[in-house]
Formats: C-alpha cells, structure tokens, sequence
C-alpha cells in the first residue's frame, strides 16, 4: 500500500512551496491508488495555532487535495514517549548539559580552526557522578540521538539517485528539549513508522535530515519509507521572493486564481513534462513521475499562472463552476463567455452585457441608417438557429457591408462595447426582444 503524508506545521498559512509538496504527495498517492494523510506537525506549542489548522484544512480542500486521513503531533506524545524510553533504554539517546553559550563557544573555536561545527560528544563521555553534579546545579539536560558512525548513511532518493553521508561529520541531533518539548526529527520518525508511510516526498532542504532519520528508523527497528527530495522553488528571476514565497491560497484566490491552475503549475514546473492547462486534477496524474523531476531549481513566475490561469478557465466545465456564476447564467452562456474570461469573477461583467442595460458608443449617421435597417432584418430571421450569422448574411447582401463595417456598429449596439465573446455565441442569449430594443435604440 503507498502512503504518502504531508506535514506542514501549523505556524502559518500554506505557501507555494509547500501547496507544492503536497500536491506531489497527493499526486503520487492518488495515481498509485494509495492513501494521502495530513500529519500537523505542532509539537511547537507557542508558534503553532488553531486558526493556522483551520486554514490549512480549508486551504487543501480549496486545492482539491483532500486527505484520506489527519494525524496531530500533540495528540500523539504518548506513543513519542515509548519509543523515547526504548532508545534511551538502547544507550540511542543520551542526556546532555551544555548551555546554548557553551556550546557557541564550542563552535567557534571549531571555526576558528576551521572544522565543521560538529557536536564533540562531551556529554556521552561525563561519569554518572558528572551528570548528578549537573543535575545538582539545577541543570537538566536536554536529549541527542547517538549516531552510529560505523557505517556510511546510503540511500536511493528517487529524485537525487544515490546518496551517501558520512555519520562522523553530522552532530547528534537534539531531539528533546530540556523542559521536555519534542524537535521535529525524532517524532517524525516514529509517526512515519506508525502511519505505514511508503514515501517521503519533501523538499531538498531536508536530506540532511533524511541522513539522521535513517539512523532513527533503523534504532527503532523499522524499515525506512522511500525518500524523494524536490528540488527548491525559485522565483523568476532566481530567488523566490520573500512576497512571491509567503503567498497563500487566500491571497491566490483574491487575485481570481484558480485552484486547478495553480495546481497544474505546480505539478509540472521543475519537470520534464510541459506545463498545461487541464479542466481537472485527475489529467495531472498519468505522466506523474519521480524519475521526470529535475535536480535544478524549479521556476515559479507569475506571470506564467496568470497565462495557465486563463487556459484553465477556458475548460473548467460548467457543473465545476456553477455556483460562482452570477443567477440565470447557464451552460450555453458559460460555454459562450469563458473564452473571454481571464478571471471567473469577470463572467459577471460579460453577463450584464447580457442582460443589458448597454450604454452604445455614439455612432455616425450612416451607421445609424445601417443600424435601422438591422433592427428591420432582426425582426424577420430566425431566432431559434444561429440568428448572428442570419442576421449578417442578409445584411451584407443588402447593404454591401462587409468586415469591420459590418460587424463593429452590430457589436457595439448589441453590446456596447467593441470587442468581446464571439457574437454569434452571445446573440442567442441576448434574445430577440433585447437585440430588437438595443438596434432601435442605437438607430435613434
Ligand atoms: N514539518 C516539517 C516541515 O514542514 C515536515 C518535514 C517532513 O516532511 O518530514 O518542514
């Protein structure tokens, strides 16, 4: 069974970055018929909210990526606590007492002669009688997870191909805190085990962490998930900006951006696969692979979603859209106006063209007397088939009018404007009466 996870911590609303990571997870999991779970990693008790859970649950749904299941990190202390005790029992965990200013001492001077600024293991080398005496000085400590330095961290990323760390130039990371509190590495860990995740799909910013995490998984006596790394998101022009980085759904959806265009940008940038527009998320899956991810930076650019944005909205079937469309908007007119449309908040403006009233630019005398003689053609076709070419065919013959000449003065006592969805599409849902008011009008 393929289980992917995706674990956000609850200290802030999803940005592009992470809308991303889930997405792949959601992606690979659906495709593989497997299961996508949220895990909320909030075993940062200040930093972490429950207004930030609310938006991140509301914010996936609004993606379209909804879970197969939630896990939550501070309900799940208990099961961090037992395997807590099993590593320490195993001498995997051990308790030290350097201050945050001893150990910047510690690497400075490891700076200063140049070398990595690794944890020396001071603490795994103090006496029982040493730990008592820093106990006895109202120390308490905090806890590492001992690395075993025997043999080379390896593994098999399925986007970076084969990886290998040295464990004795990585420190032993703290996973507890002193007054107790839970690093994110170590309940991870645990939480990957017990949620039979298969595949860790996360940023490159975390395989360092996957180097220690293996040793973790391994001290537990687990077999440890697949790993894929993504390569980071950059901005147009290099870094992604700090603004273009913190942007969230919400502020996604205020600019008139849809979910799916979003989503398709996302799935593919960063890929050997072309970036489309599709009408739904389940077009996305079928080329989804680890093995068409780039190692290089993928490139999120604004201006590009805008693009897709529009593409994307000239597919989104009706029923998809329906309950965002302004009353008495139905299928024909979605169909008719959506080509027009760079936002769906604009159907609305398309659709007053519609329903009029329309304000008609001043025309000149001769495209009045040709607007009057419209509106005595319009009377006589037949509305129920294709009434705008009807309506130009006979004027053309009558009048002699063709092209621009022809169609401008039409659009604009139709509509009121001089340019918009195909006329031939909008005709029919302005009706007989209303072209018939808005020729006469127009004629004077
Ligand atoms: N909470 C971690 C993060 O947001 C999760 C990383 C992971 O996927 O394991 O970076």
């Amino acid at each position: 069974m393929i289980i992917t996870r995706f674990a956000p911590s609850p200290t802030g609303r999803l940005h592009v970055g992470n809308i991303r990571t889930a997405l792949h997870n959601w992606m690979f999991a659906r495709q593989q018929g497997g299961r996508f779970l949220l895990r909320l990693d909030d075993t940062d008790a200040e930093r972490s909210t429950e207004a930030f859970v609310d938006a991140i649950r509301a914010d996936l749904g609004w993606l379209g990526l909804v879970p197969d299941g939630e896990e939550r990190q501070s309900h799940r202390f208990a099961l961090y606590e037992a395997a807590f005790e099993r590593l320490r029992a195993a001498g995997r965990v051990y308790p030290a007492y350097e201050t945050q200013q001893e150990l910047d001492l510690k690497r400075k001077i490891l700076a200063g002669r140049g070398l990595p600024p690794v944890y020396d293991r001071a603490a795994l080398a103090l006496t029982d009688a040493e730990r008592a005496a820093f106990e006895a000085e109202g120390r308490t400590p905090h806890w590492r997870f001992r690395l075993d330095h025997d043999a080379p961290i390896e593994w098999d990323d399925l986007i970076r191909g084969p990886q290998r760390f040295d464990p004795a130039l990585l420190s032993d990371p703290v996973v507890r805190r002193a007054d107790g509190s839970w690093l994110y590495m170590l309940p991870s860990v645990i939480d990957d085990i017990d949620m039979g995740v298969s595949h860790v799909v996360r940023g490159e910013d975390h395989v360092t962490n996957t180097g220690l995490q293996l040793q973790m998984f391994a001290a537990l006596g687990a077999t440890p998930p697949a790993f894929a790394h993504e390569a980071l998101l950059v901005g147009s022009e290099g870094k992604l900006s700090k603004r273009l980085g913190a942007l969230g759904c919400d502020s996604f959806r205020d600019m008139g951006i849809e979910p799916l265009a979003l989503l398709a940008l996302l799935a593919r940038i960063g890929t050997s696969d072309p970036v489309e527009p599709v009408a739904e998320a389940a077009e996305l899956l079928h080329a989804f692979s680890f093995d068409r991810f780039g190692r290089a930076p993928a490139r999120f650019d604004m201006d590009e979603l805008t693009a897709l944005n529009a593409r994307v909205i000239h597919r989104l079937h009706y029923q998809d859209v329906a309950d965002r469309l302004p009353a008495g908007m139905d299928a024909t007119a979605w169909h008719a106006i959506r080509p027009n449309l760079a936002t769906i908040t604009e159907a609305a403006d398309w659709w007053s063209v519609v329903e009029g009233p329309v304000a008609v630019p001043p025309q000149t005398d001769e495209d009045r007397a040709f607007l009057a003689e419209a509106a005595s053609v319009a009377e006589h076709i037949d509305w129920g088939s294709d009434p705008w070419r009807s309506l130009t065919t006979l004027l053309k013959d009558q009048t002699g009018r063709k092209g621009k000449a022809l169609f401008l003065p039409l659009r604009h006592a139709l509509t009121g404007r001089d340019h918009g969805p195909d006329m031939a599409a909008l005709l029919p849902l302005i009706g007989r009466d209303r072209a018939l008011a808005r020729l006469r009008a127009a004629a004077g």
